[in-house]
């Protein structure tokens, strides 16, 4: 097997670490009271010792657990990115919680490859979570810029990775580190296009500026009533499920005369359906599941 697998949660590392499910635990129970503060400093203490574990391994030349205690690492950090997120998320600062979200997601995904069982830890479900509410957001396109570089690098190594002395395999793990290829000193940015599905998703385009106060008002609403219904973190959900719809007007009360129609057509409120009693709106329906929990 090119990539190895691995069970987090292993009675081998006692030798190095005793660490338990209630460790992570009681981080996703501050993240659901919303101390999120005490649950960063939870997490901080976690990865120190996680690091200092996986020196212990590298310093004994056991590759298993220094591998081992580097992906428990990065387990921390997604629910560190995922405290952050919902941190920015009760603060309406919809904009900037994407950048957490994809660093949660990022987290899963490559944390995913070196998992023996997805289910552990909840990988699955908090990968699910994720995503359901990314769906959300308000970005359709992402910009995706076309780079050269001057280097490429082995991270393990230094050499390039087209050097036959470099031995390193793209993805799998050395000694606690993920073998990768670096892109060093850029030359020059050739192109720059707008793509559906990229694989890295920061680069968003600019919609509008963003006024917390009007923010039904703003592409992020359907995010907005979503968290205002959730009112909690890791409570899982089911969704979008997407409808046509009608709303009362009053429920528009906040829209100018001279706003964009709420209803989608691109024109002016008053001349479009500003009298009518009822708007027609795209509804995006959840279905409120259990909390998330590891027990
Ligand atoms: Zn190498
Ligand atoms: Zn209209």
């Amino acid at each position: 097997m090119i990539i190895q697998k691995y069970t987090m949660i292993d009675n081998g590392a006692k030798k190095y670490l005793e660490y338990k499910l209630d460790d992570f635990e009681e981080i996703f129970i501050e993240i659901k009271s919303q101390n999120y503060l005490k649950a960063e400093e939870l997490a901080e203490n976690l990865k120190k010792s996680f690091n200092d574990a996986k020196n212990e391994a590298i310093s004994k030349n056991d590759e298993e657990y220094a591998n081992i205690f580097y992906l428990l690492d990065i387990y921390v950090d997604i629910l560190n990115s995922i405290s952050k997120l919902w941190q920015l998320l009760d603060n309406m600062d919809y904009p900037t919680s994407w950048g957490q979200l994809q660093n949660a997601i990022d987290g899963i995904k490559f944390l995913k490859k070196y998992i023996l069982n997805p289910d552990e830890l909840q990988i699955n479900i908090l990968e699910n979570y994720l995503e359901n509410l990314e769906k959300y957001y308000p970005y359709q396109l992402f910009g995706s810029p076309e780079y050269i570089f001057k280097k490429e690098e082995c991270s393990i190594c230094g050499r390039s990775p087209y050097d036959p002395e470099c031995i390193h395999i793209t993805g799998r793990l050395y000694m606690g580190e993920v073998a990768i290829t670096l892109h060093k000193d850029l030359e020059d940015i050739t192109g720059f296009s707008l793509v559906k599905n990229p694989k890295n998703k920061r680069c968003i385009l600019k919609i509008k500026d963003f006024k917390k106060e009007e923010v039904e008002k703003t592409s992020y609403n359907i995010l907005h009533t979503l968290i205002m219904g959730l009112k909690k973190p890791l409570l899982n959900f089911e969704g979008p499920v997407i409808k046509e719809g009608l709303l009362p007007r009053e429920y528009f009360n906040t829209y100018d005369k001279n706003d964009e129609c709420p209803c989608g057509s691109g024109k002016k409120y008053i001349t479009c359906c500003y009298r009518r009693k009822y708007i027609k709106q795209t509804l995006y329906y959840y279905i409120k599941k259990e909390e998330i929990s590891l027990k």
